[in-house]
């Protein structure tokens, strides 16, 4: 074996999956030195996770490449609810909308893992430039140690966490599959045993060995995660596993069963329970419940799952209809069980993420799209930590978010699953099955969970419950008109729910944009104002003045946080590096105003402080930060009262974190003291 070499690096990212390439978008997009590891020779090509939720699409939109996923995808608009009739033959009970309607400018979308890989590798390969290290994913390298300094985690210059890695050949870093002509995802299912222990004996003594010491490593190293076993005993996952087995096939069908291009829950009399998902290119992918390989014992005879038992048990459930095939792109099969560890991460220096810390059965589509969820609440606060802009302390706020919405996506699932898996129930009286009413209704009030959407951080530093509590970490107590004029300003905004969007006018130039575009994730703090109507003297003098306080108080260049002197984003894929925060223009915090005022009635430069249009002497005025509501629309979704105003502090994953009064200066003073908890002084005034 060659001689370990040492190296230093701020991030290293351990499993390039899901999890591990959102977490590498970020750190390739702030400009932080990474490294990212997989002990696989390639990324998945076809199969795996594909449904793509709501809130996900939102967030591959706010990195430019939204647009890449829902041309490809296939949109599910539709789902359809079968179940055996008298006779005991399948029949149609139900037909609705698959999303909910008006809950995102999106609905829900499918397109295979592979491909959504590609597309967030081709992005981090863009991101670099002179001034970003370009992120590359190594593949066939594993760890084989880890330790912590635990005399240096909270020197933030320290490198405490020390990594062994070693490279493999690619015959051993290749997956053994089960047919030679067929891909199969039973090597990363459930039901296979994990091949790490036996990689590392085979491997132990040859090939290249290397130590990395890294600031923060995250093990975004999926189910049998190497990394959460390394951390110890108390990071265990907790939870159970059922007897029941499913068996997926991608295909495209020839069927005559007529709802093959909506999604469907199927359940038959005696033969168990399907879900079919229309896929792009033509693709069906069916999920068959395999009754006859559950052992009932937990223990399951995997030899027995081919892709023909799997398709034989979907053409009983679909009888009298018919099913064939002669295309077969992918096949695997899991058992269904919920798990999910305790804790998240160990002093605030090793992380986990994704199914290394939360795993649940795929068929509501949540896996990939919480995993990615995961790593994007973590990426950006792990950036802007390693570029000294953000306290480092806010690091705790990963694992107090995260595992919220794990142990919400466990839940769930041990309630969705059970009743997909369940024999319909024959009449009322049937206590021993599943009522195929309560599991449309579970299937309609799990939407916003399912979607995203709905997803409502816990107060912390990062969230204010100011409008409930007032206190920006739980310890002042508000004065009840405070608490009014809060709760009144911007009333459907809420601390912890993502900032939802709204189609507002450019006061520059008429052209309508959605707001989030307005909101790219480039690692920056966002203030909105709601200006409500301008054109009344004295709400433009309450807007203006709030600009002059927020340029000498909050974005001074002075004090901390600077104001984002960045031109208007190009989010439709802008590659231009200048939208990202770049060691030169390391600003913090953008301005946006949102005014309920006739457009023609405002003069953009003449009118409005010039926090709302920042002055670059190369770039000239930035036209990209006011916006009309002409009809009042926006104000009253975000339930803003256009002869009052509010003020919307985000996050810059597009999270609500504080919401306050426009004309009460003590809720300014609050935006102050927000910032001022989670920024750090910038070196111009230390
Ligand atoms: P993984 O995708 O498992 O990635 C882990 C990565 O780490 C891999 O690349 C692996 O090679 C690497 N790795 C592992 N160990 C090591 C090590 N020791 N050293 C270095 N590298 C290592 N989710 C959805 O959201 N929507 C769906 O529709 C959906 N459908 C699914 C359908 C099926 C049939 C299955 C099986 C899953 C489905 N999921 C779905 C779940 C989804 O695939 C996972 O939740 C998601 O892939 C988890 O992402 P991850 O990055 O955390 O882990």
């Amino acid at each position: 074996m060659e001689a370990a070499a040492t190296s230093k690096v701020d991030v290293l990212i351990i499993g390039a999956g899901p999890a591990g390439l959102m977490l590498s978008l970020w750190m390739a997009k702030l400009g932080i030195k990474t490294r990212v590891v997989d002990k696989r020779t390639g990324k998945i090509v076809s199969g795996q996770a594909d449904g793509f939720q709501c809130r996900t699409l939102e967030i591959f939109d706010s990195f430019g490449i939204g647009h890449k996923v829902w041309h490809e995808a296939n949109h599910m608009h539709e789902v359809s609810f079968w179940n055996p009739g008298e006779d005991g033959k399948i029949r149609r009970h139900h037909r609705g909308p698959n999303t909910q309607p008006n809950l995102s400018r999106f609905t829900e979308a499918v397109l295979h893992q592979g491909r959504v890989e590609s597309i967030l590798i081709d992005t981090i390969r863009a991101s670099a430039s002179p001034k970003h290290p370009l992120v590359e994913i190594e593949r066939s390298v594993m760890p084989t140690s880890l330790h912590i300094d635990e005399s240096s985690v909270d020197d933030e210059d320290a490198y405490p966490v020390e990594v062994t890695l070693r490279h493999l050949t690619e015959e051993e870093a290749t997956p053994t599959q089960r047919l030679s002509n067929l891909q199969d995802g039973l090597y990363r299912s459930n039901l296979a045993e994990d091949d790490t222990e036996r990689l590392l004996a085979n491997t132990a003594g040859v090939g290249r060995e290397e130590k990395v010491r890294a600031k923060y490593v995250v093990g975004c190293d999926g189910a049998h995660s190497w990394v959460r076993k390394t951390l110890g005993e108390e990071y265990q996952m907790k939870g159970e596993s059922t007897d029941a087995i499913w068996g997926v096939l991608d295909i495209i069908p020839i069927t005559d069963f007529p709802d093959i291009r909506s999604r469907c829950m199927i359940h038959s009399a005696e033969f168990g329970a399907m879900m079919i998902i229309p896929r792009e290119n033509k693709l069906v992918r069916v999920y068959t419940q395999l009754k006859q390989v559950s052992t009932g014992t937990g223990r399951v005879d995997r030899s027995q799952i081919t892709p023909d038992v799997i398709l034989e048990t979907a053409r009983k459930i679909l009888s009298p209809y018919t099913l064939d095939y002669h295309y077969i792109d992918w096949w695997t099969a899991y058992q269904i069980g919920q798990r999910v560890g305790d804790r998240f991460s160990k002093h605030n220096r090793v992380f986990l993420t994704g199914d290394a810390v939360h795993t649940h059965s795929p068929k509501a589509g949540q896996g990939m799209n919480v995993s990615m969820g995961d790593t994007y609440n973590l990426g950006w606060k792990l950036g802007l930590v390693c570029k000294k802009l953000l306290q480092p302390h806010v690091l705790d706020t990963y694992e107090l978010e995260r595992r919220q919405i794990a142990r919400q996506l466990i839940a769930f699932d041990h309630k969705f699953s059970r009743l997909f898996s369940g024999r319909p129930a024959k009449d009322a009286s049937d206590e021993a099955g599943s009522s195929m009413s309560e599991f449309q209704q579970a299937f309609r009030e799990a939407q916003l969970f399912i979607t995203g959407v709905g997803i409502h951080y816990q107060p912390s530093i990062l969230t204010s419950d100011s409008d409930l509590k007032g206190g920006l970490q739980g310890t002042e107590t508000p004065s009840q008109s405070h608490v009014t004029s809060v709760a009144e300003s911007a009333a459907h905004c809420q601390p912890g729910r993502r900032f939802a969007s709204q189609i507002v006018l450019s006061q520059a130039d008429v052209r309508p944009w959605e707001l989030q575009l307005h909101m790219p994730s480039n690692g920056r703090f966002r203030v909105v104002v709601f200006g409500g109507d301008i054109s009344q003297a004295t709400q433009l003098a309450t807007v203006n003045k709030l600009g002059g306080w927020l340029q000498a108080n909050v974005l001074s260049p002075a004090k901390s946080p600077r104001i984002s002197l960045a031109p208007g984003p190009d989010p439709r894929g802008g590659s231009g590096s200048s939208q990202w925060m770049t060691d030169e223009d390391p600003s913090i915090v953008d301005v946006l105003l949102v005014h309920s005022a006739p457009r023609d009635k405002i003069e953009l430069l003449q009118d409005l402080h010039e926090v709302f249009h920042p002055f670059d002497k190369k770039l000239g005025w930035d036209y990209g930060k006011v916006f009309a509501d002409d009809h009042g629309k926006a104000h009253e979704h975000y339930g803003v009262d256009p002869d009052r105003g509010a003020v919307v502090a985000l996050r810059p994953d597009g999270y609500i974190g504080l919401v306050t009064g426009l004309q009460a200066e003590d809720g300014w003073t609050r935006l102050q003291a927000w910032f001022g908890g989670l920024l750090r002084p910038s070196p111009s005034s230390s």
